[in-house]
């Protein structure tokens, strides 16, 4: 089941990036294993997924003791600053820093940790009220704030679009993350290099790595749905 899911997210990651006159290097699988066992995504790492997505602090610091080492954990969900320190000597990068407050306090940990760690920032591109992220008009000032911040590098942004039925309707907000990516770079700012968009859902990565997604996350159409248990521990 995972194998021919893999299968299937490969190819159509394929025809997007010839459609999109990519190469298909340009474009990182993340896949996004959170709320799923560790033996499912020892299946996916012996497919040779080494790429996966967590949304939570405990999960990341469970699985990464039970899972390979060559593993690059991305952490993709909203972070809360204490406990930036329990994560920042295992993760790859951090895809949802949305405030100067985070990116201090990753700072800090990076640099007791000596690492320089690699972030994006998150946009709420459809200005979501449910959604995590800075504003469109306020990215280039939250770069700008932090590109003084030596022990982390930012390398581009992260989206979240809006759940849609037809990812046509997602195209435009993926082309507006591009061109505020492209409005950062020109920036010449410290510490920012713009070379990374994290765009792209099991419902639209398609049409996001048109758009240039360099990163697409894609939970569901790997691991197949998510079963969440009910209750208070689940918020
Ligand atoms: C859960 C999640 C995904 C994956 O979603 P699917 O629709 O299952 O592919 C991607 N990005 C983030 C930030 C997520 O929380």
């Amino acid at each position: 089941m995972l194998k021919k899911n893999l299968a299937n997210v490969e190819a159509a990651i394929e025809a997007s990036c010839k459609k999109g006159g990519r190469t298909r290097e340009s474009v990182t699988l993340i896949a996004v294993s959170k709320t799923k066992p560790a033996e499912l995504i020892q299946e996916a790492y012996d497919a040779g997924v080494r790429d996966f997505g967590e949304n939570k602090v405990q999960e990341i610091c469970d699985k990464y003791s039970k899972l390979p080492g060559d593993i690059r954990w991305h952490m993709i969900g909203h972070l809360q600053r204490n406990k930036v320190k329990h994560i920042i000597d295992k993760v790859c990068m951090i895809h949802s820093v949305d405030t100067y407050r985070l990116a201090e306090e990753i700072n800090i940990q990076a640099k007791k940790h000596n690492v320089v760690m690699p972030i994006l920032i998150e946009v709420n591109i459809a200005d979501e009220q449910t959604k995590f992220g800075v504003q469109k008009e306020d990215a280039i000032q939250l770069a700008e704030e932090i590109s003084h911040l030596d022990s982390l590098r930012t390398e581009g942004l992260m989206v979240v679009a809006p759940y849609v039925e037809n990812p046509e309707d997602n195209r435009k907000y993926f082309q507006e993350i591009r061109q505020l990516a492209v409005d950062i770079e020109n920036k010449n700012l410290d510490n920012v290099v713009m070379r990374r968009l994290s765009m792209g859902m099991t419902g639209d990565y398609t049409v996001a790595i048109e758009e240039g997604a360099t990163m697409v996350r894609v939970g569901t159409g790997i691991f197949g749905a998510r079963s969440y248990k009910q209750g208070p521990n689940n918020l």
